[in-house]
């Protein structure tokens, strides 16, 4: 996909961001990778306003073409570099990730679609002022083998091979943390036995779920008519 098109999409994207209530003000920040760097929303710059034009075009080593990067760059930069199974990173202050993560919570396999991240539990990662290097680093071990991660006392970071996966995971995330917070107001609920979502991310894996875990197979069960 040429830079052009890249940016038409991250523009749409961040609108939906909007429209599907995770986003809060001028919070929040994507990027995705794009020739041998990666393109990143500007700082502070609302959502409805932003144009193609103002979708930053940054280097690995840091250097940028364009306006103000987002504060969080280096978190973009270092899960873009780090990890090479994902091309997206999708940053947001979601209302009910948000709730979890100001109590440092993570978020256990209380529901089967925790496996949606990767692994048995959505970890939340220590707080660190914003737009530092030391809250990079912390969310990248928070990220370690997942796909998403709470950010403490700050918002929640969801990944994804494009830009459609990562908007579709951080909603995801949104609500099963809506369904968590709601589910502990009746006590701390049981969580699924490991061997369990073993089983369950194997599945989401052969049944190309939603845009889980590096969706790959198609629903070995159903299949349209017609075919065999
Ligand atoms: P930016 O507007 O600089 O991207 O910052 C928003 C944010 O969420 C900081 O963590
Ligand atoms: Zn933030």
């Amino acid at each position: 996909m040429n830079s052009q098109t890249l940016r038409e999409e991250m523009v749409s994207i961040c609108r939906r961001m909007n429209t599907s209530d995770i986003n809060q003000g001028t919070a929040g920040n994507l990027s995705v990778r794009s020739g041998d760097g990666f393109l990143i929303t500007p700082s502070s710059m609302p959502y409805d306003v932003m144009t193609p034009d103002d979708i930053v075009e940054m280097d690995f080593d840091g250097t940028y073409v364009g306006g103000r990067p987002s504060s969080e760059w280096r978190f973009h930069r270092d899960i873009l570099r780090a990890r090479e199974d994902i091309n997206v990173v999708l940053h947001c202050h979601s209302v009910y990730a948000t709730t979890l993560a100001c109590h440092h919570k993570t978020i256990p396999a209380f529901h089967y679609m925790t496996g949606v991240a990767g692994g048995t539990t959505i970890r939340c990662a220590r707080y660190a002022t914003f737009g530092t290097q030391a809250l990079s680093d912390a969310a990248l071990e928070a990220l370690e083998g997942r796909l998403a991660c709470l950010l403490g006392q700050h918002g929640q970071i969801s990944l994804g091979t494009s830009l459609e996966a990562a908007l579709w995971l951080a909603i995801e995330v949104e609500t099963l943390s809506r369904m968590y917070v709601q589910a502990l107001a009746l006590g701390e609920p049981p969580v699924l036995p490991d061997d369990e979502m073993e089983r369950v991310i194997a599945q989401m894996k052969r049944m190309s779920y939603g845009f889980g875990p590096e969706a790959e197979g198609s629903n070995d069960v159903a299949r349209p008519r017609g075919k065999n």
